[in-house]
C-alpha cells in the first residue's frame, strides 16, 4: 500500500460509490434530464402548497404525530395486529429481509402461486422481492408504470417517488421497441396503453397481488396505499389473495390522520392537492361484500429499522413518509443520480438511514455525501433534521472506530498542531504543499490543490504591525 493510501483507505461499497459518482457528475445528459424532470416538479409543489392554511404548521402536526406513533410503536402495532385479525387478516412478523421472503415463499406455496402482481413498493425493493421469486420460478410483474419501465429495462428504481425519472421518453419508447417489439417513436400515451394492454393480461392470471402501504392505520385495524394509476387498487383486490410488505415504522394511529398525511404526502411528493387513488384496506372480503381477495397477509418488516428506534437522535428518521421531495432538493442527488448510492434508499433519506438498517462502517461513506446545506431538512414534509442526522452518523462511525487508523492519526496530528503555533510555523511552503496535496491524496482528487503562503501567519501578523506602526515611527 502506498503511503498516500493509508490516509484514503475504502470499503469496496465506498469505493465503487465513488467511481459511479464520478461517472454520473460528468454526465450532462443524465444531467439535462433529471434537471427537467425535478425542475417540473418544483413548478407544482408551490401550487400544491396553496391548499394549506399554514404549510408549516402542517408540517409540525404531521411531526408531532409521528412522534407520538414512534414512541409508542409496539403499543401501536400490537393493537394494529389485533384489530386486523378481528377481521380476518393475518399478521406475520418479520424481524429480517430473509424472513419475509420466506413467509412470502411459504404463502406462495400454499396457494400453488405461479403469478404475482405486484404494485410499487420500496420495502419490497428493500428484501430484493422480485430476484427472490424468480429464483423460486415465480413470476413477479411490476404494475405501476414507472416500475414497470425499470423491471423492462433490468434496473431498480432510480426515485423513490419517480422510478424512471432518469429516463425521457424517447428513452421509454426505445426500451418498448427492443423489449415489447412495439413500433419506433411512440408517444407516452400510446406507451401507457401498451403498458396497459400487457398487464391487464397479468391481473386475470395472478394468483397473489402485493403491495406495499404508505401508512398502518391501528385504530381501524387497516392499511392505506396511494397512488395515481389505480393499479395497486387492483393488486390488492382482482388476485384471490394480497401480501402486503411494510416496513414497521409506518404508523400513523388514527384514520383521522390521513386528512392530514394524505395532502402531505400528494404535495411533497408529486405537487398534486390529493393522489388520484386512495386506498385503506382493513381485511380480506367479508361474506356480504362482492369484491377482494380470500385471504390478506400483512408482513411487518423491522430490518434493521430497530436500530433506528433505539437510537434517540436517529429515531427521528422513522417519521419519514418517503415523498421523495428530499431527493429532489439535494444538490448531491441532482449531481449524481439515484443509482450512484448502490441502496433502496438514495438521496439524503437515504444516506440517513442506510447505515442504520445495513452496517455503519460500510456504509457510513453515504453520510459524507453531503455539503451539508441544510436543503433537505428546509424541504421535509415531516420536518426531519435531515443534516443534523447526517453529521450524527459520521459521529457515531468516528466513535465506532469505523475511521481508517491513519485518518483518525492524521486527524490527531492536525488537532495538535493547530492548537500549537509553534508547530503551525514549522516547515516551509514547499513541505506544507506537499503534505496537504500529494499525502493526503484525497484532498486533491476533487478540490483545486492548495498553495500556502511563503511566509507564515506569525510573519505575515508581525510585518502587518510593523508597516502600520511605520507612518508615526
Ligand atoms: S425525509 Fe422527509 S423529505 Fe425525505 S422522503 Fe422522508 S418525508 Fe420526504
Amino acid at each position: 500500500m502506498a503511503s498516500s493510501d493509508y490516509f484514503c483507505y475504502m470499503s469496496q461499497t465506498s469505493s465503487s460509490f465513488l467511481d459511479r459518482s464520478t461517472d454520473k457528475a460528468a454526465d450532462l445528459e443524465h444531467r439535462r434530464k433529471i434537471n427537467f424532470n425535478i425542475g417540473k416538479y418544483n413548478s407544482v409543489v408551490p401550487i400544491g402548497k396553496q391548499q394549506f392554511t399554514d404549510v408549516n404548521l402542517a408540517r409540525e402536526r404531521a411531526k408531532n404525530i409521528k412522534w407520538r406513533a414512534i414512541e409508542t410503536l409496539d403499543q401501536q402495532l400490537e393493537e394494529f395486529e389485533m384489530k386486523l385479525q378481528k377481521r380476518g387478516g393475518k399478521v406475520i412478523w418479520a424481524e429480517t429481509a430473509q424472513e419475509a421472503l420466506d413467509a412470502i415463499l411459504t404463502i406462495c406455496k400454499e396457494k400453488n402461486c405461479k403469478s404475482i402482481v405486484k404494485s410499487k413498493s420500496m420495502v419490497t425493493e428493500e428484501i430484493h422481492l422480485n430476484k427472490f421469486l424468480e429464483e423460486n420460478n415465480i413470476e413477479s410483474v411490476e404494475t405501476d408504470l414507472g416500475e414497470y419501465i425499470q423491471q423492462l429495462d433490468d434496473e431498480p428504481p432510480y426515485h423513490i417517488v419517480t422510478p424512471a425519472m432518469h429516463k425521457s421518453k424517447e428513452d421509454v419508447a426505445r426500451l418498448f421497441t427492443e423489449k415489447l417489439n412495439t413500433p419506433p417513436g411512440l408517444s407516452p400515451e400510446q406507451l401507457t396503453l401498451v403498458a396497459r394492454d400487457k398487464l391487464r393480461e397479468k391481473y386475470v392470471r395472478a394468483e397473489i397481488g402485493i403491495t406495499g402501504a404508505n401508512f398502518i392505520i391501528p385504530e381501524i385495524g387497516g392499511i392505506a396505499v396511494t397512488e395515481n394509476e389505480g393499479n395497486a387498487r387492483l393488486s390488492c383486490s382482482w388476485p384471490k389473495t394480497h401480501i402486503v410488505v411494510v416496513g414497521i415504522e409506518k404508523v400513523i394511529p388514527t384514520v383521522a390522520d390521513l386528512a392530514l398525511f394524505w395532502p402531505l404526502l400528494a404535495t411533497y411528493g408529486t405537487g398534486q392537492r390529493i393522489t388520484s387513488y386512495n386506498t385503506i384496506v382493513s381485511g380480506p372480503r367479508r361474506e356480504n361484500e362482492p369484491d377482494g381477495p380470500d385471504d390478506m397477509y400483512v408482513i411487518l418488516l423491522d430490518n434493521g429499522r430497530t436500530n433506528l428506534l433505539q437510537n434517540p437522535k436517529s429515531r427521528e428518521s422513522l417519521y419519514c413518509i418517503r415523498c421523495g421531495a428530499c431527493l429532489n432538493a439535494c444538490p448531491v442527488y441532482k449531481n449524481i443520480g439515484g443509482h450512484a448510492y448502490g441502496t433502496t434508499y438514495s438521496g439524503p433519506i437515504g444516506s440517513v438511514i442506510t447505515p442504520h438498517l445495513k452496517d455503519i462502517g460500510e456504509w457510513k461513506h453515504l453520510s459524507y455525501a453531503s455539503s451539508l446545506c441544510g436543503n433537505c431538512t428546509e424541504v421535509c414534509a415531516v420536518k426531519i433534521n435531515l443534516h443534523e442526522l447526517l453529521l450524527e452518523n459520521r459521529h457515531e462511525a468516528v466513535e465506532e472506530g469505523s475511521s481508517a487508523w491513519a485518518e483518525k492519526i492524521a486527524w490527531k496530528v492536525w488537532r495538535r498542531a493547530s492548537l500549537s503555533r509553534g508547530m503551525m510555523n514549522m516547515g516551509n511552503r514547499k513541505i506544507k504543499n506537499w503534505v496537504v496535496n500529494k499525502l493526503i491524496k484525497n484532498w486533491s482528487a476533487h478540490r483545486e490543490e492548495l498553495d500556502f503562503p511563503a511566509s507564515t501567519f506569525n510573519q505575515q501578523w508581525k510585518e502587518k504591525l510593523h508597516n502600520k506602526k511605520a507612518p508615526n515611527s
